[in-house]
This record gives structure tokens, sequence and C-alpha cells, in this order.
């Protein structure tokens, strides 16, 4: 694989989806879910490595990596969505949303994550996150908190309680963002219409996600 502009040696800091212009800002996840491609794909996704080796961008770097790709073609969104979750780097996405709004006035920026942003930061973080970002999409997955550990295999800290900070995160991201999107990937033994159902009662949008395999190429 080459390695463009955007990339380092420690892998893509953005890369190209669609429209969107994604940001890989960070490796670290609260969850190992078993859904989740990075472990068939090795870490790759449709020719980008997202492996970071430990190397967490400065805002700068990110910032550059935009720019750069912005050069070479236009966006119209900016996604924070690699193989991590952003919210662990909330303070550094914040500052890089800010800049945004000077550079890139009109690409909307949203983020996707695994809902457990409060937790991770040990506070309500909707708010903040308010103040950056247009849009909000939450990988829920299930309506069954068991089935949600099954699912997100998630760490120590983040199993007993997290699916209820996760449904806590919808409803306040909807409240103060307004779009916000709940979303779960079509599994067999998941009720996709309680998911959205739940969805909708939290105050989100809803929308199915096709599971993701080995099948497809990378
Ligand atoms: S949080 Fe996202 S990147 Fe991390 S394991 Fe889950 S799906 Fe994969």
């Amino acid at each position: 694989m080459s390695q463009s502009k955007t990339d380092t040696k420690a892998g893509a800091l953005v890369y190209r989806y669609h429209d969107g212009l994604y940001v890989n800002f960070t490796n670290r996840c609260p969850t190992a879910c078993r859904f989740c491609i990075k472990f068939t794909w090795k870490m790759q996704y449709r020719s980008h490595d997202l492996k970071l080796n430990g190397h967490e961008p400065s805002t700068a770097e990110v910032l550059d990596a935009i720019d750069s790709a912005g050069r070479e073609r236009a966006f119209d969104e900016i996604v924070f969505c690699g193989y991590g979750e952003s919210t662990y780097r909330l303070a550094d996405m914040l500052a890089v949303c800010e800049e945004l709004k000077r550079r890139t006035p009109r690409a909307r920026r949203r983020l996707n994550t695994i809902g457990l942003g409060n937790l991770i930061n040990g506070r309500s973080i909707a708010a903040e996150l308010a103040r950056g970002l247009d849009s909000v999409s939450v990988s829920l997955n299930t309506a069954d908190p068991r089935q949600w550990v099954e699912m997100h295999n998630p760490l120590e800290p983040f199993a007993k309680d997290g699916f209820e900070s996760v449904k806590q995160f919808i409803r306040e991201c909807a409240a103060v963002i307004g779009d916000t999107t709940v979303t779960a990937v079509k599994r067999a033994g998941v009720d996709l219409d309680a998911c959205r159902r739940l969805a909708e009662s939290l105050g989100a949008c809803w929308r199915e996600r096709p599971y993701l395999d080995d099948y497809e190429s990378k």
C-alpha cells in the first residue's frame, strides 16, 4: 500500500468513505466489540492502514492531514471515527472542531461512537459535544442489557454500568445536539425492532447497519 500525504508511518490519520473525511484519532477502545472489523481486517480499512502503533496524533497533525486531504479533493463531512473511540480524546477533538469551524465551515462535523464517553470522561459530555459537532451517531446494537455486554465485550470498568450509561448519553445528545442517530449492526439473534423502539424512546433517529465481515475485500 502506498503512503498518502494524509498518512504517517504509524498509519492513516484521516481516510475517505463516500463524501466524508474520517478522522482516526486513537486506537483506544473501551470495548472489544465482537462484530468489529478491525480484528478480522487486521486494522486495515479499504486500503487504509488505521494502526496508529501507539501514536496518538496531535491536533496540529490531524488538522494538517485534513488540510492536505481537502486540497486533494473536497469533502462534505468530517467524521470522528477510526479504529478507536474518539471521546478518549475529547478535548483534542473539540479543539479540532473549533478550528474546523473556521477552516471548513461548510463541512458538517459528526462523531461516530460506542456511546461510553460519559463513563470515559467521568462526566456528562453532551453539552461540550454540542459546541463542536453537528451530529452524533451511537452504535447501540441491542436493547437487551445482557446482550449488550456479550456483543461489546467491555473492559471491566464499563461492564456494570455501560449499557445504562450509553442510553443516558443518547438521551442527553438528543436533547442538546438534536441530530442524534442510534445504529445497530444486523446480526442473528438481535431484536432490531426493540432496538429501534428504544432509540426512539430516547429521542434519537434510527438506522440499521450491515454487518461487514471478511467476505468484503479490504
Ligand atoms: S468501539 Fe468501535 S473500534 Fe472499538 S472495538 Fe468497538 S466497533 Fe471496534
